[in-house]
């Protein structure tokens, strides 16, 4: 990975590039960012730069045997260690145990996420830990002589996964590491940290990508319209993880579309009682889908005032689609600007903790009124 493959950053990339060029990059350092901010691509640029045979001022050469290694995260110098699902029947007690699978998540996307690990180790309801056997083979590995006569690393991501009794075993090594060894860190939630270790690390606070990184990101390296550029990365709150995580899951457009669908049946028939109903259930699905929806609506009824509604929405049913057919029309320039307005008023009103299902029965009745405006 190499500092110019991530997008923005450039104020961290001075600041690490002068740390490096100065020879002063700390032996343990932490990097902290929300998921998908690229922290993880920052620390894992790093480690390529610390271990280049030919590093340029501005970032590695990207060419040596050594970068060609980690850009296959296959370097002998470089270790990996991250939170996973302990298994006496699979005998899975350290990272070692699920390296494969870890490596091929993060060269599949270097954008990936805690939700996207779990479901790759099986189980996307138990949480990953790192454990004292974890620590133990930390500190053995590190024992050890570097292979390639240089630098040796340590990346661990989502140290605050780690128990009491693990830390406390790499303590001194944290302090007083092996010549040339480094200790990377990269963290979702440094304040969950243990104070024993936090107080150890130099931290770099890595911040979210703004809307305008993240179109710009996804319109160079997905392959999909502008359009759906902008919902995701309108509902992705500066987490490039989950833009693309929403871009690759058709599932999303279907939870999305049939969610809307039903919501504009009940606004356009203004059936109160199952409104109600539809918005009890519709707001324990979580603050997030509620967003997600609120978004979601908005690009719909932009599509019915450019008469495009069903265009490139996959998976619609002829029923679907024949309610839309009907519904557009009721979307026109009499009452878009107030659609809107009362569309991002509720999604300000969402980020703020309103309460789901008051907000969303409001912004439902004004949407049958609206609905109601004439069109001519
Ligand atoms: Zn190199």
């Amino acid at each position: 990975m190499l500092f110019s493959n991530l997008i923005g950053k450039n104020n961290l990339k001075a600041q690490i590039l002068a740390l490096y060029n100065g020879n002063r990059v700390p032996h343990a350092l932490l990097f902290n960012g929300n998921e998908g901010s690229g922290a993880f691509q920052l620390a894992l640029s790093l480690t390529q730069l610390l271990l280049c045979s030919s590093p340029l001022k501005t970032d590695s050469c990207g060419a040596c045997s050594s970068c060609l290694k980690v850009q296959k995260m296959m370097h002998p110098d470089l270790h990996f260690s991250f939170p996973i699902q302990l298994s006496q029947t699979n005998k899975i007690t350290t990272s070692d145990d699920l390296l494969e699978g870890f490596i091929e998540m993060v060269l599949e996307s270097p954008f990936f996420s805690r939700e996207l690990w779990a479901e790759k180790m099986g189980n996307t309801n138990k949480q990953g830990i790192i454990g004292t056997k974890e620590s133990q083979q930390i500190i053995k590995k590190l024992s050890l002589k570097s292979y390639e006569g240089g630098a040796k690393i340590l990346l661990m991501w989502l140290p605050e996964e780690m128990k009491q009794q693990g830390a406390n075993k790499l303590l001194k090594l944290i302090e007083e590491p092996p010549e040339k060894t480094h200790f990377i860190f990269v963290s979702e939630k440094k304040e969950q940290l243990l104070p024993t270790i936090q107080s150890r690390l130099q931290t770099i606070d890595v911040p979210d990508f703004s809307e305008l990184e993240i179109n710009q990101y996804l319109i160079e390296n997905q392959n999909v319209s502008t359009e759906q550029v902008e919902v995701a990365s309108s509902i992705s709150f500066g987490n490039m993880s989950k833009a693309i995580q929403y871009l690759n899951n058709e599932n999303n457009h279907d939870v999305y579309l049939s969610l809307f669908i039903n919501w504009m049946r009940l606004c356009y028939t203004r059936n109160i009682a199952d409104t109600i109903d539809w918005v009890d259930t519709t707001s324990k699905e979580g603050k997030e889908q509620i967003k997600g929806l609120l978004l979601y609506t908005l690009e719909m009824f932009r599509k019915c005032i450019l008469g495009h509604y069903s265009v490139e929405i996959k998976g619609m049913s002829k029923e679907q689609a024949s309610f839309l057919k009907k519904f557009s029309p009721f979307v026109n320039h009499k009452n878009i600007v107030q659609f809107s307005e009362v569309i991002n008023d509720a999604h300000f009103h969402m980020e703020r903790n309103a309460n789901p299902k008051i907000l969303m029965l409001d912004v439902s009745i004004l949407f049958f009124r609206l609905l109601k405006t004439d069109k001519k």
